[in-house]
């Protein structure tokens, strides 16, 4: 689902010209302190770092700090950039103290742990997702780490704790560890194996002595973080994604009714204005359009990036501008296009919202299930071409598809015909993805904003609601069948581990196929296919 793009980026040229350049440490120096409140605790990082958004599956990482490389990648210093992306600093912070709400009953252990056989976690992984203790976490993390360490005393101001060093992978990690309190700490920095002890380590251990703590002022934060904000409802939800945030400096949160955004971006009044109209695109189009099949209200997580380096830094696939995370239910944005005038960028920015906003509203609406992706790119797209102006909402074409269209056509090249491009899978889909979405883009506003014949019109209502209907029953009749195992769902207490359920794709590739046959039954797909060609022909 992700958005797609056909821009080259710079990359590609920065190649050509490879320079040899190493960072003379003479540049490096501190920062200025970065007291995070919230946590309680302080450090000062390297100068030219940026914090970084922590992810909500990083449960236990409460601070992350990045070398900005983008100036070595725009000057083409490719070695310099290449060990400068491994530059990291992460601060974590593992309590045993208990903090997820009621203790768990008897039964609910019994089953956890039957779900955890059944999965086969091993006691490895156990250690990975709930550690007991750093060391566990640790050697975890990296097998046999404690026969490659170095451990001695360290001090941080007062502060006193043990440095760890080891190299694993092409990494060399420099960590000051701390017990304070009962709650463990740790300063956790990497740097390319190759230019560790020539480059960084000094300035490392200089940022590590200033590591302190002290009486963290939010006490709601620390309560809320520990928990999944997948498995909470309504407000309790909302404090648990914006805890997320708490330990991510320049970070801050903007409410609207079903939607928190979570940003860094330096322009505010944007990030406000375009929550305002994502709640009212969802009022007004993606509820009234398509009827939602669950009662409950969700709140769910916008996160806008300030930068498209940081959105990639932040996980964003590479080529796309934007995405939806089924798993966090997380919609992931950014606002600052590379080589892109101001105005364009935010334009992007919320066509590319509006689009993933639609999977993320069908997401919850409906169900984890994706219809053809005709119709959910093709939707996507159709509402990025949407503006909203005074809460007034407009569908124009999306440029984007039609400037590919308009070239597709005037270099004479084939269009997909109908016929197919209705039965597409979504593997199918992602081949020759420009083509394919810039035509699903095109039958979906032709049917929606051009056509006059009414039956066609109508079968993308047909087509949903066929999809929604037939897509709850299935799920009913399987509850029905199995009690309350219903498969797919998330082990309880350990976060992002499903079990794929190779029934349930094929039963619903079998209601996808049904669904085509039933919207698109007594329509001449010959003659539609040609009045839409002319349609695109005509762009
Ligand atoms: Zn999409």
């Amino acid at each position: 689902m992700q958005f797609q793009t056909a821009r080259l980026t710079h990359w590609l040229a920065a190649l050509a010209c490879l320079c040899v350049s190493v960072v003379a440490q003479s540049k490096i120096k501190l920062d200025k302190p970065q007291k995070i409140k919230d946590w309680g605790y302080g450090i000062r990082t390297l100068e030219g770092w940026d914090a970084i958004a922590i992810k909500p599956e990083e449960r236990f990482v409460v601070g992350h700090w990045k070398l900005n490389t983008d100036d070595m990648k725009k000057r083409g210093l490719y070695e310099e950039y290449q060990a400068g992306s491994y530059c990291d600093l992460s601060i974590l912070r593992i309590s045993n103290v208990t903090v997820t709400g009621k203790p768990k009953t008897e039964e609910e252990l019994k089953k956890e742990a039957e779900l955890k056989k059944k999965l086969e976690i091993s006691p490895e992984l156990e250690k990975l997702l709930n550690p007991k203790s750093f060391d566990e976490l640790l050697s975890a993390m990296h097998k046999d780490s404690d026969k490659r360490w170095v451990r001695k005393p360290f001090k941080a101001g007062k502060l006193e704790g043990e440095l760890i060093e080891f190299g694993a992978d092409a990494e060399a990690h420099t960590i000051a560890y701390f017990k304070h309190n009962g709650i463990e700490w740790a300063a956790w920095y990497q740097a390319f194996e190759e230019s560790n002890r020539k480059t960084y380590r000094d300035w490392y251990l200089k940022s590590l002595e200033t590591f302190e703590l002290f009486e963290p002022t939010n006490s709601d934060v620390i309560a809320m973080a520990r928990k999944d904000p997948n498995k909470l409802k309504g407000e309790e939800k909302r404090e648990a994604l914006k805890s997320s945030i708490a330990g991510t400096p320049g970070w801050y949160a903007i409410d609207a009714k079903h939607y928190v955004f979570l940003t860094n971006s330096t322009n505010k009044a944007f990030l406000q204005q375009i929550a305002k109209d994502l709640e009212i695109v969802r009022e007004k189009i993606y509820v009234k359009m398509f009827p939602p099949r669950n009662e409950e209200e969700p709140i769910s997580p916008v996160r806008v990036l300030d930068t498209e380096s940081e959105y990639y830094k932040y996980g964003g696939p590479r080529g796309s501008a934007g995405y939806f995370n089924p798993r966090s239910g997380e919609l992931v944005l950014f606002t600052k296009f590379e080589d892109v005038t101001k105005t364009n960028s935010m334009a992007y920015c919320r066509s590319v919202m509006f689009h993933e906003a639609f999977h993320q509203y069908i997401h919850f609406a409906v169900g984890d299930v994706s219809p053809h992706s005709w119709f959910n790119e093709g939707h996507g797209d159709y509402f990025a071409g949407m503006t909203v102006k005074g809460g007034v909402i407009k569908f124009e074409p999306f440029d984007w598809r039609v400037d590919y269209l308009k070239s597709h056509i005037r270099e004479k090249k084939d269009l997909i015909p109908l016929r197919t491009l209705l039965r597409l899978p979504q593997r199918e889909y992602y081949t020759n993805a420009g083509l394919k979405y810039s035509q699903g883009w095109a039958l979906i506003y032709y049917l929606r904003q051009v056509s006059k014949d009414a039956a066609a019109k109508a079968s993308l209502d047909g087509y949903f609601k066929f999809v929604a209907d037939n897509i709850e029953a299935f799920r009913a009749k399987k509850k029905e069948g199995e009690g309350s195992d219903t498969g797919g769902e998330s082990v309880p207490g350990i976060p992002g581990i499903e079990i794929p359920d190779f029934e349930d794709a094929k039963k619903v590739e079998e209601i996808l196929s049904q669904a085509v046959d039933t919207a698109f039954k007594g329509i001449d797909l010959e003659a539609l296919d040609k009045d839409f060609r002319a349609w695109v022909e005509k762009l």
